[in-house]
């Protein structure tokens, strides 16, 4: 009987050993299950009511969990403090030494401080010393594309708010309650996403709804991708909550700044545009002041003041009350407060202003009347400079308006141009044509560009030359010619192209403008025309012509011989009087060229400014011809080259030996004998 039960009991036996075995099994995982759980649960700090539920339910949400902890544990990594607290944190940022170590007090840092990866960046420098490595590098290549910090900026909220930068007089000022429609324009390129949001938030909230007629976008050619679909829905999102409030336009090609601008201009429809930069931030009470201002005159052309959105740390900084100008470069730069509004005692009271820095304001149809901006302005620059001058010589007027405040970003650097001043000579030069009449020449000289008459090359000395190469120097000369000759039919004189102005030129006639020197006496008497300068360009010696004069360090006073490059620190320019102006072009009433020195006794020349040379009568006369010695009139000593110890050129004043100058271009019939 046992031994027919045998099988039974055996197959029993086993299936009980099996259930155990499975039990335990089940039991452990639990145990097991729990222990993990448990110990992550420390360890992420996951609430105490995940602890409920079963062993299963608790397998098949752990993957989900860990993926959202980690999500969790990334957001808290990038954002060391509240984000919220934009404040704070940019008051942080402003210590980042002191920061780093408090954040290690704080038990920020796990073992060590974070290496920074990038010590020579412009963007490490006040902000980020607490980034983990991914994120350093993440928001250095963010910043090397777009010029600012957009790492910082995505973390901002689009709302945040920036000191109000108001005098407080401003708070007291009381504008008419019917007041005329606007359409605010912000034109852009490659900018980052955030920065563009930021701008249109401003504008909706700090605008009084019922004057804000409509926002346009204009897109010069972006190839930042989020800026497309992702732009397009946003302002899907915006229009929902006020229908048609937002519009953008897309050019097929890049234009340049001034055809953004004039785009955005000529679609939109308020009495009064704001054509401003798509990273700005308006400040509260920014629109009352223009509005009530063009309203009151519809010729006026009006600008905000600005502050500065730092670019590393989007901290605002505060910038002062001052008019806006110019020099013969056509650089823009901020000017001091004119004696008639000084006179006023009203810091409300709008300040006549030479020119705009770029962001401006107008009555719409008057802005087209005039001729808007000259879309033949290419890429960046001179496009403020030219309307000014057409606004001024035209019968219109320019204001900077102390209540209206805008917060804008100032870059590190431009992600659409890597050298500025290519754009920025090519329009000066189209400035100069179309409204500077006799006084072009000004603009051409402080930008080193040959004026109409002359063939780059003639000034070359060839007086200690072999044979060989002197027949090397004419054919070479020849070819310069030839070149120049090619170039003044395809380029304009100047080997410039500035494209065509004879519409604009029209247009002069037509608005039957005032003249340049009306503006120079009337308008802007800083500027100081100079006719005097009969040579001018890069000054070189044939002892070794890859040398040239140069000013020396600033500050400091010495002049020097240095390699020839393009830059304003080698502008030489030779007046009839005798005078040798060093350095860039300034010819202003308040500031002082430069003057080359004879002191006297030393061997050394100096650079003294020009008038106060005069007054202490030091020696600032020499004769010179083209490839002819350069010899002080007073002292009789000769500018010269002569070989350092370290085996390069050094200046010096001495008795005449045979050195003799050639300088690059000549103006007129000087140098020809
Ligand atoms: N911009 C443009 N097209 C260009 C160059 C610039 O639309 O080819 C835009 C740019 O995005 C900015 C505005 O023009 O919104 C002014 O340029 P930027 O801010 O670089 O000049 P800044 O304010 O520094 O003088
Ligand atoms: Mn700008």
């Amino acid at each position: 009987m046992l031994r027919r039960n045998v099988p039974k009991t055996l197959g029993m036996g086993l299936m009980l050993v099996f259930a155990l075995h499975f039990l335990l099994m089940f039991y452990a995982k639990g145990i097991l299950q729990k222990l993990v759980l448990g110990d992550l649960q420390k360890k992420l700090y996951l609430p105490p009511s995940e602890q409920n539920g079963t062993v299963m339910e608790r397998l098949s949400h752990l993957e989900v969990d860990l993926l959202h902890l980690r999500e969790r544990m990334k957001l808290a990594m990038k954002q060391p403090k509240d984000v919220g607290d934009t404040l704070a944190r940019v008051k942080d940022e402003e210590h980042p030494v002191q920061n780093a170590v408090q954040a290690k007090a704080r038990g920020f840092f796990k073992q060590k401080p974070n290496k920074l990866l990038f010590p020579n960046s412009q963007l490490f420098k006040q902000w980020g010393w607490d980034l983990p490595e991914a994120e350093q590098k993440e928001a250095e290549d963010l910043f090397q594309k777009f010029g600012y910090n957009v790492y910082l900026s995505d973390q901002l909220p689009l709302d945040r708010t920036i000191p109000d930068t108001r005098d407080y007089r401003c708070l007291r000022k009381r504008y008419p309650s019917q007041l005329p429609s606007l359409s605010v324009i912000l034109i852009f390129v490659d900018e980052a996403l955030s920065v563009i949001q930021r701008a249109i938030t401003s504008v909706i909230n700090r605008t009084p709804p019922p004057l804000l007629k409509e926002i346009i976008l204009v897109d010069d050619f972006s190839s930042n991708g989020e800026l497309k679909a992702y732009l397009d829905e946003k302002i899907k999102l915006y229009n929902q909550k006020a229908p048609g409030l937002l519009k953008i336009i897309r050019h097929t090609e890049r234009k340049g700044l001034a055809a953004a601008r004039n785009t955005g201009r000529e679609v939109a429809t308020a009495d009064v545009v704001a054509i401003l930069d798509a990273h700005v931030e308006v400040n509260v009470g920014w629109a009352e002041p223009i509005l009530a201002r063009i309203q009151e005159d519809r010729t006026v052309i009006v600008s905000p003041v600005f502050d500065n959105i730092l670019f590393d740390t989007f901290k605002l900084k505060k910038y002062g009350l001052a008019a806006d100008g110019f020099n013969w470069e056509l650089w823009c730069r901020y000017d001091s407060l004119p004696q008639a509004w000084l006179d006023l005692h009203d810091v409300t009271a709008p300040v006549k202003s030479p020119s705009i820095m770029g962001i401006l304001a107008a009555n719409r149809l008057f802005l087209g009347e005039i001729g808007s901006v000259d879309s033949g302005m290419l890429t960046y620059g001179g496009e403020n400079v030219e309307l000014s001058l057409r606004v001024w010589q035209c019968g219109g007027s320019i204001e900077v308006l102390p209540c209206s405040r805008i917060a804008h970003l100032e870059r590190h650097h431009k992600p659409y141009s890597l050298d500025l001043s290519v754009p920025l000579k090519r329009n000066a030069l189209r400035v100069a044509e179309i409204w500077m009449d006799e006084y072009k020449h000004m603009v051409y000289m402080a930008w080193n560009v040959p004026l109409q008459d002359e063939v780059p090359g003639t000034h070359n000395s060839s007086r200690h030359t072999s044979g060989v190469r002197f027949i090397f120097i004419i054919l070479s000369l020849q070819m310069k010619k030839l070149k120049h000759r090619v170039e003044r039919k395809l380029f304009k004189n100047s080997g410039i192209d500035f494209g065509d102005i004879s519409s604009r030129m029209a247009l002069r006639k037509k608005l039957n403008c005032k003249t340049f020197d009306w503006y120079l006496k009337n308008v802007y008497p800083v500027l100081k025309p100079i006719n005097s300068i009969v040579g001018y360009g890069r000054m070189k010696n044939p002892l070794d012509e890859s040398v040239c004069l140069d000013q020396g360090a600033i500050p400091g006073n010495s002049p020097i011989m240095y390699h020839c490059h393009q830059y304003s620190p080698q502008n030489v320019y030779y007046h009839l009087t005798g005078e040798f102006y060093v350095g860039p072009l300034i010819a202003e009433r308040n500031t002082d060229d430069r003057c080359l020195t004879d002191p006297g006794k030393e061997e050394k020349p100096t650079l003294e400014p020009c008038s106060k040379a005069v007054k202490y009568r030091l020696h600032i006369h020499w004769d010179f011809k083209q490839g002819r010695a350069v010899i002080n009139r007073a002292t009789k000593r000769c500018l010269e080259m002569k070989r350092d110890t370290s085996g390069g050129y050094v200046l010096v004043l001495q008795t005449c030996t045979t050195q003799v100058w050639t300088i690059q271009y000549t103006v007129g019939n000087w140098g020809s004998n």
